[in-house]
């Protein structure tokens, strides 16, 4: 057996997992423990098509660790981890690139939590749990931010007194960097161009959204900043509102920063919006019987991408394609007809036949006659992590 590759997204009341072949790029096993801190926790490990669910003893990381480990025991995958690579979400301006992680790697993911208390923690305790796990393996730390330390000074900058960004980091960061960097590798392949050469704007549309402008290879810019709340319309999230919203729902309702925040982070975006569901299939259902809410919440979704999508073009400087990835991108053909209706002028046409068949994992190109190329590609993160986990780690 080639020797795997875990990988570990630990968030604070979950615990992902994937078990990668990074010679043949196969998942052979992923999952999750979730329900952590609350009553009831459980392991789900899913191989192949078996899928299995069992009851954690304890409702805490350390429990969901050991039952992946006796899960990877009796498999018989044990012995073929080698590395384990760590999902963080900020490395601040510290990594430019996935670190092969020691106790200094360690105090900058602590230095971070300031600008992700509510992710960074969680990391923390997973790779601890990791190390404890599987001693004197390899650790790898791959960082949702990295990606974009390429972007320049006038792209990362806000508009404010600069002491902001120079003594309390205030700049914008930028999200989904794995998921972009794996998109350019994969539109590279399918464009038959050296990623050094590609330039093209890209949509990661999940729960989370956001677009990133990727010149001759390396991001440029990106829609979200400081925090992943800045940019797109999303599933819960706001993306960008006026800042003055803060001081008139102060004055207006007496809502304090913290209760803004949490409404623009958890009851905005598509769900705010059509007050039915931040799910953007069961909004594409909804509307299509009539939902005003529904249709209201996937316009403005499609409006706001359209136009963030056009203005990247700016930045990127030349458009070799556009791609979709993330769960909306991936499998939904209205929202990209959608927006692409909006970006008709810039040159952009779709063939409806291609777009339609662009679902449920299956990539390709979906642009009509005379457009540039329109690419649709399915986010595999997890492969990127463990890819970088092997390279760090010496492995093959
Ligand atoms: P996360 O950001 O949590 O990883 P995903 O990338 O899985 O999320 O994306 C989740 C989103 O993808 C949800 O809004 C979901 O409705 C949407 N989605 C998944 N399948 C479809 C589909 N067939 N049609 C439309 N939207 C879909």
């Amino acid at each position: 057996m080639n020797p795997t590759i875990l990988v570990i997204n630990c968030g604070s009341s979950s615990l992902k997992f994937a078990v990668i072949d990074t010679v043949n790029e196969r998942v052979i096993l992923n999952g999750l423990a979730d329900g952590m801190g609350q009553p009831e926790a459980s392991l789900t490990v899913q191989q192949g098509d078996e899928r299995v669910t069992t009851p954690l003893p304890h409702p805490d990381h350390g429990a969901a660790m050991q039952g992946l480990i006796a899960s990877l025991t009796q498999r018989g995958l044990m012995a073929s981890i080698s590395a384990v690579g760590h999902r963080v979400v900020h490395g601040g301006e510290s990594f430019k690139a996935s670190a092969l992680i020691d106790e200094g790697v360690l105090a900058e993911i602590e230095r971070c939590v300031q600008l992700a208390p509510l992710h960074n923690p969680a990391h923390l305790i997973g790779i601890r749990q990791a190390m404890d796990g599987f001693p004197g393996l390899p650790q790898v730390a791959a960082f949702d931010t990295a990606f974009h330390q390429s972007m320049p000074e006038h792209a990362y900058l806000y508009a404010v007194p600069m002491a902001l960004y120079r003594e309390h980091g205030v700049r914008r960061y930028g999200f989904h960097g794995t998921s972009y960097r794996y998109a350019v590798l994969e539109a590279a392949r399918m464009l038959g161009r050296p990623q050094e050469r590609l330039s093209c704007v890209c949509a990661h549309l999940g729960n989370g959204a956001s677009v990133a402008a990727i010149r001759d290879g390396k991001s440029v810019d990106t829609s979200m900043g400081l925090t992943p709340l800045e940019g797109l319309v999303m599933g819960t999230r706001s993306g960008d509102v006026d800042p003055g919203l803060f001081n008139h729902l102060a004055e207006t309702m007496g809502m304090n920063a913290l209760q803004t925040t949490a409404m623009l982070n958890k009851q905005s975006g598509l769900l705010g919006l059509s007050g039915l569901s931040s799910d953007c299939r069961v909004l594409e259902q909804a509307a299509a019987q009539g939902h005003e809410g529904a249709r209201r919440a996937l316009e403005k979704f499609c409006y706001q991408l359209a136009k963030y999508m056009a203005g990247q073009m700016v930045a990127a400087g030349r458009v070799d394609a556009l791609v979709f990835t993330g769960g909306i991108g991936e499998n939904s053909a209205w929202v990209r007809a959608r927006t692409l209706e909006w970006l008709a002028p810039l040159g952009f046409a779709l063939d409806p036949e291609a777009n339609a068949a662009c679902t449920g994992g299956k990539a390709g190109f979906i642009q009509g006659q005379a457009s540039p190329p329109v690419l649709v590609i399915h986010s595999h993160e997890e492969l990127m992590i463990a890819l970088d986990t092997a390279r760090l780690a010496g492995l093959p």
